[in-house]
């Protein structure tokens, strides 16, 4: 049965400085949640919290229906994988996995059968005599892995611990925690600034902002439906253009461009529309027009655009396939009016009417 995890309000000052401004989350059971946002924002010290590193400032920590604020970390049934594999360097790989156990003074015939079960789950068994220098940084964080899936704990948390490998290793190993929280089904908590990585892992992903949760929900939730500017920019790559916009009764003036929005709004307000949402065939939809072409990236299977509009903003596009663009043409640009997002001055988004 796997773990479910609520924060009611939970807050955290370190001295008189508050970094987590009361943050209110619930984990289902089993879900692969991620944690993102920028460096700085509050990440590591909400999972240290969860942990019970950390002290709680403020809120209720409630794991399975319990109240687990006041609960020593070795007693919350989590484990906890950092970015930094803090292996003994002088211990076998064996050993670096038996080592908690046997602490914990674990008969020895169970240590070996989870050790190998460990090492099975994670194809470490060659490496089982080695030491930490003797292999590479994706197996040390596939050992890392290991000493937290031998305690077979009920929860699994991970702060960035990808980030200190190569890009193709971190995609290779991505997929492998993906795969071992299917194989698993534990409830696990995974931070990171990447939000490349928290689309493709997540159940649910929580957008971070200085302290305070600015949007949680499913990745496409977030792609689709992003509550604001913050958001809307952080997820999705290329990021999101930004248009200023003047509206009137729901008709926009923009980029030299008129359009009907389907809501009812007036004022100045921020248009934003995803690069891959912009098309350069002739269609339907939203007139661009006078789009100048600064930069060309042919990346083969997609052809990226830098542009400027004819009010001179910026306007990056994702063509698929190969294009025939070239450099300082002028071009026509179209968008489907359902996909543009309309942000207030606040920067909260306006939903569709
Ligand atoms: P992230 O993991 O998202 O990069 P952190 O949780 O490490 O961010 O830090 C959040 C904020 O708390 C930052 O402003 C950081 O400077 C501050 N902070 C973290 N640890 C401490 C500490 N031990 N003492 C004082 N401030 C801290
Ligand atoms: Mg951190």
């Amino acid at each position: 049965m796997a773990t479910s995890i609520e924060l009611r309000q939970i807050k955290k000052a370190y001295g008189e400085v508050p970094v987590i401004h009361g943050v209110d989350l619930t984990i289902e059971p089993g879900q692969f949640t991620v944690f993102v946002g920028p460096s700085g924002c509050g990440k590591s010290t909400l999972l240290r919290m969860i942990a019970g590193l950390e002290p709680i400032t403020g809120g209720d920590l409630i794991i399975d229906g319990q109240r687990m604020n006041d609960v020593p970390a070795a007693k919350r049934g989590i484990a906890m994988v950092f970015q930094s594999y803090a292996l003994y360097p002088h211990m076998s790989v064996y050993q670096n996995l038996a080592f908690g156990l046997e602490t914990a003074r674990m008969p020895k015939a169970e240590i070996e059968k989870r050790v190998q079960q460990a090492a099975a789950i994670l194809k470490i068994e060659p490496l089982l005599k080695r030491k930490p220098k003797q292999l590479s940084g994706g197996q040390r964080q596939r050992v890392a892995i290991g000493r937290a899936i031998v305690r077979e704990p009920k929860i699994f948390l991970f702060d960035e611990p990808l980030s200190n490998l190569d890009a193709e290793l971190r995609v290779a190993m991505r997929v492998e925690i993906a795969k071992l929280h299917n194989d698993l089904g534990n409830t696990m908590i995974y931070v990171t600034h990447d939000q490349v990585e928290a689309m493709t892992m997540a159940d649910k992903i929580v957008v971070l902002r200085a302290g305070i949760l600015e949007q949680a929900g499913a990745p496409l939730d977030l792609y689709n439906n992003p509550r604001n500017l913050f958001v809307a920019g952080f997820i999705g790559s290329p990021k999101m253009n930004f248009l200023t916009a003047t509206v009137e009764n729901g008709a926009v003036k923009a980029a030299g461009s008129s359009l009907l929005l389907g809501r009812d709004v007036t004022g100045t307000k921020t248009l934003g529309i995803r690069p891959e949402h912009i098309t350069i065939s002739e269609g339907s939809g939203i007139k661009f027009a006078d789009v100048r072409v600064d930069l060309i990236e042919n990346l083969g299977g997609q052809t990226v655009v830098y542009a400027t509009t004819s009010d001179g903003e910026a306007l990056t596009v994702v063509l698929e396939g190969q294009r025939a663009v070239a450099m300082g043409a002028t071009v026509t640009l179209y968008l489907d009016p359902s996909k543009v997002h309309v942000f207030d001055e606040a920067g909260n988004a306006i939903s569709q009417s």
